[in-house]
């Protein structure tokens, strides 16, 4: 028993690292919270050998570096779940014990990350995350620029408020149509999306990925008497609050709104994983108090996770950038919330192995975190004949033998020159985050590839104009426009070619570090490995894979094909050149500028190259948004163009 104890609270801390920290959840919602339970059953039959690491008694996850903590003055909880009626009906056995005339207000239990928000006078000073409950991050600057979060309230109130941030589904599609065009990693389902925005250090990312929120409670000391009045109050302050709620009586009424949410779930324009059921009356509310995680006057009911059998046809096995080969199953279709699902990740052979799973398998698909199909299990009743699955031993591109290090999960081809690898970095080096060359994306690498035009990365500068219509779909535009955005990549600062290079553990983090310690690449290409390895911030592991880059003779020929290329190799930071980090852009300035004047700013875009606009369209590359930036702003995030602010414009 305190074996199980020990692992679970080893799997259970593990997974919430991956959930809160990571933003990569590797089980489902459903399955994280069977195991919860089951350690809680042991911890309620064993109390003295509770550990003192156990999930139980803390709330949510850690601080990251990279932003301030924050202390909350009213800390924040968890919520009690309920996964059944019967666990409803002994929640409300509860409450009625002390309050037989208790009434509840249901409200939608929105899949997004906890916000706090405080308001003095009126005025929005600090927003944070839940973090541990005690103490989260200090986001306010990125908070700032979700829309539907009041600067300034109606009245100057000095207030703690509390509710929900979230990104619609619409956002999550364009978010990750964007990502996937620009060969980036897709998230994994809305929640992690908006995790994974407001822990963006710029800003003017959060702007551009179209959050939102609902707010549902007040924290700071309130007159108010009840959770419906809180609603309202919320609102008349100009917070976005949720109006589907439910006033209900008895346990009978709850159920019915379940329900009713239930079968209309797939149709709301935004995740819920449930249902909150609170005690109506702040009073009552007041009595009932606390447990250590979470209040006694609420509780949520989760949605069980859809699960559907299916059976595995074949399995895929595709290359990525850097020789990862990632096994993906082909299924018999089945519908699975709200979506036909017939391909399932099966992640590694690791896991293959770990689960057994074999063509011609029965297995439980579901979608974690309700977005991307996985295999959760073999039904071992419905084995037959099946064989251990056949793992790969050579590259399904380039045939070259494949290795399976003993440190990693993964299967790996090695071979330098294998296309599949060639063409993903291509596409890595083109994408956003690195040399942000639109319309180098998937289709058009393949192609160009194919055709025998590219084969590195120094290929793509030596291309003309009249290359790419040799290649089947350019047109005199496309190839124009395409054309264009090489060359304007040509001026890009040397930290996102570095990233673009695509060397092992060398993220854009660890690129900008980089780059600020060394000026340009040549430099870097020379440094010693314990110089790179004793910057703040880096490491041995970076170091090492660094200076093996750069001693091959192919990195230092790259070098040199590059510069002969006229590429950029310097880091530009802080400073502009003159003329060149917007040219080819078309900017459009709107909002308020609090410090600099609207001409003033004109000028600065201009001097630095870029064609100012009046109104924003397809062609537009960025908007600078002021504050209380309208119509133009709303345009700009829904055609997915770069939002930048003020202290953008001030940094270049
Ligand atoms: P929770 O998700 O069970 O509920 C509490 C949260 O609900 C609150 O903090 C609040 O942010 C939110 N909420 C949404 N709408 C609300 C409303 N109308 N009123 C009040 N609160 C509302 O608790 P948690 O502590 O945030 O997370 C625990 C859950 O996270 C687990 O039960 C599990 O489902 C999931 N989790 C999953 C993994 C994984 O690996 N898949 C890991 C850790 C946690």
């Amino acid at each position: 028993m305190k074996n199980r104890m020990n692992e679970l609270v080893e799997r259970l801390n593990r997974y919430a690292k991956e959930y809160y920290e990571l933003d990569r959840p590797s089980i489902s919602d459903a399955e994280y919270d069977q195991l919860y339970r089951e350690l809680v059953a042991l911890e309620e039959a064993q109390p003295d050998a509770v550990l003192p690491n156990s999930p139980t008694h803390r709330v949510g996850g850690k601080i990251l570096s990279g932003f301030e903590k924050y202390q909350h003055e009213y800390p924040l909880f968890s919520l009690q779940d309920a996964f059944s009626r019967e666990e409803l009906e002994s929640f409300d056995a509860r409450v009625r014990k002390e309050f037989p005339q208790a009434t509840y207000i249901c409200e939608l239990k929105i899949d997004g990350l906890s916000i706090s928000l405080t308001y003095e006078n009126g005025h929005l000073v600090v927003g944070a995350t839940r973090g541990d409950g005690s103490v989260g991050e200090n986001i306010t600057e990125n908070l700032k620029r979700v829309q539907g979060i009041p600067l300034t309230l109606t009245r100057p109130e000095t207030i703690t408020v509390r509710g929900e941030c979230y990104m619609p589904r619409a956002s999550f599609a364009r978010v990750n149509q964007q990502r996937q065009e620009a060969g980036e990693s897709e998230f994994a389902n809305p929640r992690n999306a908006a995790a994974g925005t407001l822990r963006q250090l710029d800003t003017g990312v959060v702007a551009s990925r179209g959050l939102a929120t609902f707010l549902y409670q007040v924290a700071s000391p309130t007159t108010t008497d009840s959770q419906s009045h809180v609603l309202q109050h919320l609102d008349d302050l100009g917070f976005v609050t949720n109006h589907e709620y439910h006033f209900a009586q008895s346990m009978d009424d709850v159920w019915n709104f379940i329900e009713k949410i239930a079968a209309m779930r797939e149709e709301l324009p935004y995740d819920i994983d449930g249902v909150v059921i609170k005690v109506n009356d702040l009073a009552m509310q007041e009595e009932l108090g606390f447990t250590v995680k979470a209040p006694r006057w609420a509780v949520a009911y989760k949605f069980p996770a859809e699960e559907k059998q299916a059976e595995i046809l074949s399995v895929d096995w595709t290359v990525g950038r850097t020789g990862v080969v990632t096994p993906t199953a082909n299924l018999s279709p089945v519908q699975l919330a709200g979506t036909t699902v017939s391909r399932a990740t099966l992640h590694n052979v690791d896991y293959i192995a770990e689960k057994d799973i074999r063509i011609g398998d029965t297995v439980i698909v579901y979608k974690a975190g309700d977005i991307i199909p996985a295999v959760l299990r073999v039904v071992q009743d419905k084995r037959t004949d099946q064989e251990v699955m056949e793992i790969p031993q050579f590259c399904p591109s380039c045939g070259s033998q494949l290795l399976h290090y003993e440190d990693e999960v993964a299967l790996r081809c090695i071979n330098p020159i294998c296309s599949a690898q060639i063409m993903s970095r291509l596409e890595h080096f083109a994408s956003r985050d690195a040399m942000n060359i639109a319309g180098l994306g998937t289709s058009i690498v393949e192609k160009l590839f194919t055709a025998g035009l590219v084969k590195d990365v120094a290929d793509i500068y030596r291309l003309e104009e009249a290359d790419l219509l040799t290649v089947e779909g350019f047109q005199k535009k496309s190839a124009e426009k395409l054309y264009q955005a090489i060359q304007t990549s040509k001026g890009n600062s040397a930290e996102r070619l570095l990233f673009g290079l695509g060397i092992r553990h060398v993220g854009s983090k660890a690129s900008k570090i980089l780059l600020e310690k060394f000026s340009n690449l040549e430099n870097l290409a020379q440094a010693e490995m314990d110089e790179i390895a004793s910057i703040d911030g880096l490491g041995q592991v970076i170091a090492k894979s660094l200076t093996t880059f750069f001693s091959s003779a192919g990195a230092q020929q790259l070098l040199v094909e590059l510069k002969e290329a006229e590429v950029n190799l310097a880091y530009l930071g802080q400073v502009a050149v003159e003329g060149t980090i917007l040219s080819g852009k078309t900017v459009v300035l709107t909002g308020k500028l609090e410090r600099l004047k609207r001409s003033d700013a004109k000028a600065k875009l201009e001097s630095l190259g870029a064609n100012v606009a009046g109104s924003v369209s397809k062609k537009t590359d960025i908007v600078v948004a002021g504050t209380d930036a309208g119509s133009k702003l709303t345009k700009a995030q829904e055609l997915g163009i770069e939002i930048q602010d003020e202290a953008w414009l001030e940094s270049l």
